[in-house]
């Protein structure tokens, strides 16, 4: 019992199920917990957009059956922050002051959604569109035919986007700054995409800042946002896709290093020896560029979860640092994108 690795896995999004499943798979006598602050279980996120076009529950949506929990012998704790990791004694500190220890940690806590400052006093009039949870609440705020105004435009959003459009819904994207994230579109192809949206009939101002977002007036949709010409748009719900800003506030005063994610080798282990990190929480060296990035989309932090599992039983794979993540446009005249391949 004492040689016994417990692993804890932070997070239940691709990342970590899928490093969970591996880990199972190579070391079949030690413990594995997953820890999640969302009260499902893991669940497909990619697919949230056809909440518009199903009568799908939340059942729909499940990674694996809740039988599959018991017999991989993964414990699962839903509902569950972690607020603090404290490395030197192997600890993590749940918010309701509970320690539990690990043996190796993966952290796969992913990313919430990013506010650009000037929109931050207005958040409260921005609904959100992380959970099925807050997707289904979405769903029953937007009337039939109903208008949805995204600020900002990112690949999340716009896959929501052209979902919507395709079920009878009106989408209006605003923003410049944020548009086709996490891709980088020159000056110059960034028209021709525009233009593709327009055609896919979805509404982009590119042109124009935000003002104000004000509740509507009575027997007005719920919101009305206020434009720096002084032009008033209607909508139904408000939602922001300006990328996303990975969740690791609880790795404060850890001591292990971290940018704006925390920084692994093309191993995925971090500075210290018994934490690895994978999917959107974690910046990954590339030799190529020189530099820590983030590597996007289904098939990479699948991938990194995989990883992290079969390094953290004694494996040395690396994540391939070169990637090609071009934006494109198909033959039936729409957008296309690898962050959007999945399955
Ligand atoms: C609606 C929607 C559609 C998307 N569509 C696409 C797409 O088409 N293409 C694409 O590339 N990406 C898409 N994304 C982004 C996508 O979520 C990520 O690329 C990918 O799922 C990240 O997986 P992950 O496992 O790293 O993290 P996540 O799926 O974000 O999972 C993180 C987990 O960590 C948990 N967690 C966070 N903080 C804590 C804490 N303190 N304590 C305990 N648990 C915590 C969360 O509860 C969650 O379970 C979409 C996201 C959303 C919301």
């Amino acid at each position: 019992m004492a040689n016994t690795e417990h692993y804890v896995v932070i997070g239940n999004g691709v990342a970590g199920s899928e490093a969970a499943r591996h880990l199972r798979q190579r070391d079949s006598d030690s413990r594995i917990t997953m820890v999640s602050a969302g009260k499902l279980l893991s669940i497909n996120r990619y697919e949230l957009p056809k909440i518009f076009s199903s009568s799908a529950d939340w059942r729909d949506f499940l990674l694996h059956p809740p039988e599959y929990y018991d017999e991989q012998k993964i414990s699962v704790r839903r509902n569950t922050w972690v607020s603090h990791v404290d490395p030197t004694n192997k600890l993590l500190m749940l918010h309701h002051r509970e320690p539990l220890s690990y043996s190796k940690l993966l952290i796969a806590s992913g990313g919430g959604r990013y506010i650009p400052e000037s929109l931050n006093q207005f958040k409260n009039l921005i609904a959100k569109f992380g959970t099925y949870e807050e997707a289904k609440s979405v769903c029953d705020a937007l009337p039939r035919r109903g208008h949805m105004v995204m600020l900002g435009g990112d690949m999340i959003g716009l896959d929501l986007a052209r979902s919507l459009v395709r079920n009878g819904y009106k989408v209006t994207v605003i923003g410049e700054d944020h548009l086709f994230w996490p891709h980088r579109v020159e000056a110059e192809q960034r028209q021709k995409f525009v233009a593709v949206l327009q055609d896919m009939g979805i509404c982009v101002r590119t042109d124009v800042a935000i003002t104000s977002i004000q509740r509507g007036d009575r027997n007005r949709p719920d919101r009305r946002i206020i434009l720096d010409n002084n032009e008033v748009i209607d909508a139904d719900v408000i939602l922001s896709f300006c990328g996303l800003m990975p969740s690791l506030a609880f790795m404060a005063g850890a001591g292990v290093d971290i940018e704006r994610g925390v920084l692994v080798n093309p191993q995925l282990r971090s500075t210290d020896k018994n934490i690895w990190a994978a999917g959107d929480v974690c910046q990954i060296w590339s030799p190529e560029e020189n530099q820590y990035r983030f590597y996007y989309g289904w098939k990479n932090v699948k991938k990194m979860g995989r990883i992290a599992a079969f390094n953290m039983t004694g494996a040395d794979e690396s994540i391939d640092t070169v990637q090609n993540e071009k934006l494109v446009t198909t033959k039936s005249g729409e957008i296309d994108s690898p962050f959007w391949q999945y399955g």
